[in-house]
């Protein structure tokens, strides 16, 4: 089958988050099913310096972009996996993040900018770039593949199309400027198709005119059809509820195996596990904390945003503090959140470490190094941080919701005596709630038998890709075009 696979990151060419892990893995795991899978993204600064050789392949006039847009072909590094690159300079060539300039407001033009990501994407669907290859499904992700759905749907014939919903709370809204800008047709500004609540929203271009629906995890998929997690869009998604599947993110074991991960300081696997002291020492170390291998390490890496539960964290900061632990913190985000964790670290500088910034060999190294992974997260589509976790014997601490839901077996007694605990697990949204749980975590922690088989058993768990590729690949099975 031919698909094209169209994203705004994929790990490792450009990442803010779990979309660009999940959208650099599964074209690969497609592509080892030995489906013909192509990924487009946009040609960022920092796509093009680690994309390696290119090859420009085609040049388009769209509708918003004053010059023509060109198209350059390579691959996904570290694979065969084709992948184009939409090089649209007055939108794409820019540094830093994304979505973002250096004061961390979005790009005043990203209106502009996704949409003509999104008529690049539907030239290359509809084959008229000139490749001679012309896809039987295109895969969506996200809000800035959006418009791909709702334009394709005024093409014929047209391949069918799939979105997937990574995070129901990024929905891409603009104003009707914006709207009015991009000459999309003006029926589209209707509750029914692209106007929410006065904006214009791209993520229900795919919500709406997209063959076949997606989130990230099956009880994702149930809690965005309620009011508590729908962010307004539960009443729709319940009415296309027949075409919305959750299938559960992998974790891409090439990157992320503590047998041969290579920014460990040590390597170690459930038959061995005397590594994964050296790597506590080591992370002791680079923290700046006292070096006690009997002391639980606690862990946390993430975006610093409201999703995450780290408030909830940091409310019990001085309680926990007063417990026999240490905590490392890893994340960037909101300025409220960086500053709060810098000043507490300054205050428990022997108990408590915090980097602010984004370090991905730095975020191996804490999976690798600490005994808990702390994830309250409010929602959380899928979550890879647990099932990273998981794999390196860091059993993780999680709030019951979406795809933590999915993934972690709470240690209680039944589940402790069965052998089928993989870490801890609350129910409230609050301080007392979670504290609660460090606190089962705690008592675990020294009862080293029981603590050690958790451990074993976390790390025998198999969220690899091959199964849910399989499952997507038999939704494109099943999925043809509708209007
Ligand atoms: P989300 O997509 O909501 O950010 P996920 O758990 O799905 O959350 O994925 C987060 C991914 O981003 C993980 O691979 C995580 O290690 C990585 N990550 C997040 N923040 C940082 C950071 N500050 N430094 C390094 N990696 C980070």
């Amino acid at each position: 089958m031919k698909i094209l696979f169209a994203s705004s990151e994929a790990h490792p060419l450009i990442k803010t988050g779990g979309l660009a892990d999940v959208c650099g893995a599964l074209p690969k795991a497609l592509h080892d099913l030995k489906q013909d899978v192509r990924l487009v993204l946009p040609a960022y600064q920092d796509v093009l310096a680690r994309a390696g050789q290119l090859s420009e392949v085609a040049r388009l006039t769209l509708t918003g972009s004053v010059e023509p847009v060109r198209v350059l072909e390579g691959t996904l590094p570290g694979t065969t996996v084709p992948v184009y690159l939409i090089d649209a300079p007055q939108c794409f060539d820019r540094p830093g993040n994304p979505y973002s300039g250096p004061d961390g407001s979005d790009w005043p033009d990203n209106a502009q900018r996704f949409a003509v990501f999104c008529r690049a994407i539907v030239e290359l669907a509809q084959d008229r770039a000139g490749l001679h290859w012309r896809p039987d499904r295109v895969h969506c992700n996200d809000w800035q593949t959006g418009l791909v759905p709702a334009l394709l749907s005024l093409e014929s014939p047209r391949p069918a199309t799939i979105f997937t919903v990574h995070n129901l709370a990024y929905q891409g809204l603009f104003d009707w400027a914006r709207f009015q800008a991009l000459k999309l047709p003006y029926t589209w500004w209707s509750m029914h198709a692209l106007e929410f609540h006065g904006s214009l929203s791209f993520i229900k271009g795919g919500l709406v005119f997209a063959d076949a629906l997606t989130t990230v995890s099956p009880t994702y998929a149930e809690e965005i059809r309620t009011p508590d997690f729908g962010c307004g869009l539960d009443g729709l998604l319940t009415q296309r509820a027949a075409q919305l599947a959750g299938i559960l993110n992998g974790a891409d074991y090439a990157l992320w195996d503590p047998a041969s991960d290579p920014l460990l300081d040590a390597h170690f696997s459930r038959r061995s596990l005397k590594g994964k002291d050296a790597n506590k020492q080591a992370l002791q170390r680079l923290f700046g904390l006292p070096t006690d291998a009997r002391r639980p390490l606690f862990a946390h890496v993430g975006r610093l945003v409201e999703q995450k539960g780290i408030d909830l964290v940091l409310d019990i900061l001085p309680e926990l503090m007063q417990r026999p632990l240490q905590l490392v913190m890893l994340g960037s985000g909101h300025a409220v959140l960086e500053t709060a964790l810098r000043t507490a670290q300054a205050r428990y500088p022997d108990r408590l470490g915090v980097r602010i910034g984004y370090d991905e060999g730095l975020a191996h190294r804490i999976e690798a190094g600490a005994d808990l992974f702390l994830m309250p997260s409010r929602f959380e589509p899928c979550g890879l941080n647990q099932l990273y976790s998981l794999r390196y014997g860091t059993l993780p601490i999680v709030r019951h919701t979406g795809g933590l839901a999915d993934t972690v077996v709470d240690a209680t007694p039944a589940s402790l005596d069965a052998g089928t605990a993989t870490g801890f697990v609350f129910d409230a949204a609050t301080p007392e709630a979670l504290l609660a749980c460090i606190d089962r975590a705690l008592h675990l922690y020294i009862q080293r038998t029981a603590w050690t088989r958790a451990v074993k058993t976390a790390m025998a768990q198999d969220f690899s890709w091959t199964r849910s590729a399989q499952r997507y690949l038999d939704l494109y099975r099943a999925t043809r075009p509708t209007t």
